[in-house]
């Protein structure tokens, strides 16, 4: 029997195919519809990239976010590539969500549920069809080639099976981190890199890790040997883009579908059109998922939203990711708050304050201030301290190695440092040093 989309895994009439039917914004001008097909197929067979029972384990942890019990910590690049899922990349990102979420928990007492976007963030909408020089747009290693010419950027369904293949290993690595290869808390020194301790943020970061280390040792000493010690439980997520993707890795459990490319997906700014293909497909999915609010959204599409895509009420089910700049976050986020509490449905409330706040150089090229990431948090706590709502999670484009993308920070990197090391191939992502300050300002807003 050969598998094909609509059988034999639609068998409780969840749908799974709707999507086809609508319109799907920032879908690739796929070449060979047989080629896609063929891809489609093969991946509907191949095993899931993680299982239903960890998908909803985290949706577990969400509820306590939504619960005001804990903090939900995303992060990663803006877009993964190929050629940069290696061992030291992974380590990186992996070591400074550790210890951005070790600061949040030491500074704030309270439980940090750890996500990157990480094992699948290889898919990109695009403002734009051509890119600055004419050539199409690049939207990730799932869809073309970042660098090269017209032929590197026609679509080649095939890499979605290289997407498969990379979000695997990048997996595999993850597992082996998170079950202790580094993830124990004895190692809490040692996620700080060489460079990170030479810099002021990465010194204070060195007396909170003493301060742990302490605390572990005596925890030992006092014959505490509990497994919480020794690995964390890290989650991975990715936007919900490329819909042949989600769609060929979702499989049914106990009637109910689950998108096993990652523990959780999110719909983009672009794609959350309300009768749109993508809001259509992660309707009809059980896993925790996230929908981008920018500052146009209005109180009322929040609220039709929540009603959608959380119909029967469970916590954690829905993060609403904020990402409204600096500017707006103040004027434009409370009423959307208020009418969804309105509702009665628990959402969780994460800031991103990366994606309103892109600025360009006078030659060009993106970048952020930490100033003005750091005010749309700060915006986003006052919010929510006003209307007595838990400020849930901090969304966040980051990456372990010492780039130059954002500007500002304790090093005060200035547009003329962004040429040094400038490597995302995408947005703009924070440093070791700039995401470290960052937590450190969370951690503070947390407890105050
Ligand atoms: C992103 O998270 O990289 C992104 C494209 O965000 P948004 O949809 O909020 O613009
Ligand atoms: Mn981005």
């Amino acid at each position: 029997m050969t598998a094909t989309l609509d059988s034999p895994s639609d068998s409780a009439d969840l749908n799974l195919d709707a999507w086809r039917t609508l319109t799907a914004a920032q879908q690739p001008n796929w070449p060979d519809p047989q080629v896609l097909r063929e891809v489609a197929s093969t991946l509907a067979q191949l095993p899931p990239l993680v299982v239903a029972t960890e998908v909803d384990a985290l949706t577990a942890r969400l509820a306590q976010v939504a619960r005001g019990e804990a903090f939900l910590l995303q992060g990663g690049d803006c877009a993964e590539t190929f050629l940069t899922s290696t061992q030291a990349d992974i380590a990186g990102k992996v070591r400074v969500l550790l210890q951005m979420a070790v600061v949040l928990t030491y500074g704030a007492s309270m439980p940090v549920v750890k996500v990157g976007r990480m094992a699948g963030q290889y898919a990109k909408p695009r403002s734009t069809e051509l890119d600055a020089f004419g050539l199409p747009s690049y939207r990730g290693d799932m869809v073309n080639e970042l660098h090269g010419d017209a032929a590197a950027r026609t679509p080649d369904p095939r890499r979605i099976l290289k997407a498969y293949s990379t979000a695997a290993s990048t997996l595999n690595l993850l597992r082996a981190y998170a079950g202790g290869g580094l993830a124990s808390l004895e190692k809490v020194h040692a996620w700080n890199t060489a460079f990170a301790r030479s810099t002021e943020t990465g010194a204070r970061y060195e007396q909170l890790a003493a301060e742990i280390d302490r605390a572990v040792r005596f925890m030992r000493a006092c014959g505490v040997n509990d497994t919480v010690l020794e690995g964390v439980e890290l989650y991975v997520s990715h936007e919900a883009l490329i819909l042949e993707y989600e769609r060929g890795l979702t499989r049914l459990e106990n009637d109910r579908a689950y998108d096993l490319s990652g523990h959780f997906v999110w719909v983009g700014e672009r794609t959350r059109q309300m009768d749109g293909a993508h809001l259509d497909f992660v309707s009809r999915i059980a896993n925790p998922i996230g929908v981008k609010l920018g500052p146009t959204t209005t109180p009322e599409f929040a609220a039709e939203l929540v009603e959608r895509l959380d119909p029967d009420g469970i916590p954690g089910r829905l993060t609403l990711i904020s990402r409204m700049s600096n500017f707006r976050v103040r004027d434009a986020l409370p009423a959307i708050v208020e009418k969804v509490r309105s509702t009665g449905h628990l959402v969780v409330w994460q800031c991103d304050p990366m994606h309103g706040n892109t600025q360009e150089t006078s030659d060009g090229v993106k970048t952020r201030h930490l100033d003005r990431i750091i005010d749309e948090v700060d915006g986003f706590f006052d919010v929510h301290a006003e209307l007595g709502t838990h400020p849930g999670g901090l969304h966040v484009e980051l990456t372990g190695e010492d780039v130059t993308e954002c500007i500002g920070g304790t090093a005060d990197l200035t547009a003329a440092d962004l040429g040094r090391r400038y490597e995302t191939a995408c947005d703009p992502r924070l440093n070791i040093e700039q995401s470290l300050e960052l937590a450190f300002r969370v951690a503070e807003r947390l407890v105050a």
